[in-house]
């Protein structure tokens, strides 16, 4: 009855907030307008209900699994915008984890607000998968540091304020011990951000270059060299929540409401009349509310202190793979209609949607920048290697 009282109360603030802009932004995903993006979250902010996985001390809302389940799952159905999550799921947790009294005061205000944006400045040229061999340089010279290389794939870099950089600072030592972690300004003198335009024809991805910027010292997460365990603690958080498996209820749920309409070809036929389209979209609903199960525990670690370690590398494997299955059934049962809008938007035309039921708008182009799913956040590949060693012992 609670959790039933809890969604009622999630339902009514969305109806009386989400405003027909914010679910126009919710399609654009990483590339959401800053200024739609902050409106959305600063009415979560004053609501109180910004960052609920957080501790209460700061700033979180000391939910129930079940009720954070549950606001989870009404924002996505109610298609509210994502958000950002570099500050809030990444480096947040990192702050008020490892962070010095005076960063958590400096940085976290800014995060749960929405002021500050922040970018993830870990991935180089030739560092990816292999992050450790990161070459991304910063020189003690007096009170700062003097970084100087450069980083790739940084998703709104452009819009962000801030960045926490991975940097090597002792070449002696074995890869992971000589990293450190570094919070950097994005005004900083000598950093040029240049853009990547992805698959989606859309700008949120960026080179971002450092020459000579000068970082002072009290910007360094903990102790010098040891960036690697705060790292790796970051990627444990960013891993569940690109899972992201509320939003694929979300997609799957408006997918079931299309295999049920008419097709348009005149014969009265629905989607769900095809054995092997109905066969596919039950199987992935079951897979679904498996996935969910999984995630479950993940939290449930989450929220008795400890971190998840392998399980948020099922998570992230499945959760991404079961988005991109539902990716490509819904550009199949967008069929014809998926094509024009694709068409223009890779010549660079206008973004005016073809005559076409509403669903299969961004069809193409979400399954072709799904294709990214599986990459970022450390490809699937690599987490496939994590759980063969941790938990099968391979
Ligand atoms: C859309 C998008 C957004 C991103 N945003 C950010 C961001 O904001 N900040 C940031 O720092 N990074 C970001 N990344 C970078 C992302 O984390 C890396 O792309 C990812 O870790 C893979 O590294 P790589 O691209 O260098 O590929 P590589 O490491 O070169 O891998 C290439 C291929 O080889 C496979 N492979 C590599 N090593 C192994 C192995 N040991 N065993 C089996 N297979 C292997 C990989 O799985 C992959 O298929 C983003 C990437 C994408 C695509």
């Amino acid at each position: 009855m609670e959790d039933q009282q809890f969604r009622e109360e999630v339902r009514s603030f969305l109806e009386g907030t989400l405003t027909d802009a914010m679910r126009q932004a919710a399609l654009q995903g990483f590339g959401v307008d800053r200024s739609v993006g902050t409106a959305w979250h600063r009415a979560l902010y004053e609501r109180g209900w910004i960052a609920p996985g957080w501790p209460v001390e700061h700033g979180g809302t000391g939910w129930t699994l079940n009720q954070q389940h549950i606001f989870d799952t009404e924002l996505a159905l109610a298609g509210a915008p994502m958000l950002m999550p570099f500050g809030l799921q990444m480096v947040g947790p990192v702050l008020y984890t490892f962070g010095s009294e005076a960063q958590q005061r400096q940085h976290l205000p800014g995060i749960l607000d929405g002021s500050v944006w922040w970018c993830q400045g870990y991935s180089e040229p030739g560092s990816g998968s292999d992050l450790a061999s990161l070459k991304t340089a910063a020189v003690r010279d007096g009170d700062d540091y003097v970084v100087n290389g450069q980083k790739i794939w940084t998703t709104n870099a452009h819009k962000a304020d801030w960045i926490f950089c991975l940097v090597r600072t002792d070449n002696s030592a074995k890869p992971q011990r000589g990293i450190s972690f570094l919070l950097i300004d994005m005004k900083s003198p000598g950093i040029e951000v240049r853009p990547i335009i992805s698959i989606d024809g859309l700008h949120h991805l960026n080179e971002v270059y450092f020459t000579d910027v000068r970082v002072p010292v009290s910007n360094r997460i903990g102790e010098e060299n040891q960036g690697w365990t705060y790292a790796k603690f970051l990627l444990g958080h960013e891993r569940t929540s690109i899972a992201d498996v509320a939003g694929s209820k979300r997609n799957l749920a408006s997918l079931s409401r299309v295999a049920q309409q008419e097709v348009p070809d005149g014969t009265g036929a629905s989607l769900a009349d095809d054995a092997a389209f109905a066969t596919r979209l039950r199987d992935t609903t079951i897979k679904l509310e498996a996935l969910e199960s999984l995630e479950a525990r993940v939290l449930a670690e989450f929220a008795r202190g400890g971190t998840p370690g392998d399980a948020a590398s099922l998570l992230k494997v499945l959760g991404t793979e079961m988005m991109q299955a539902i990716e490509l059934l819904r550009v199949e049962a967008a069929a014809y209609y998926a094509l024009p809008f694709e068409t223009a938007l890779i010549a660079g035309q206008s973004h005016t949607p073809p005559p076409g039921p509403e669903f299969a708008l961004r069809a193409v182009s979400s399954y072709n920048f799904g294709r990214a799913h599986t990459i970022y956040g450390g490809s699937n590949e690599i987490q496939r290697n994590v759980i063969a060693k941790a938990v099968l012992g391979l």
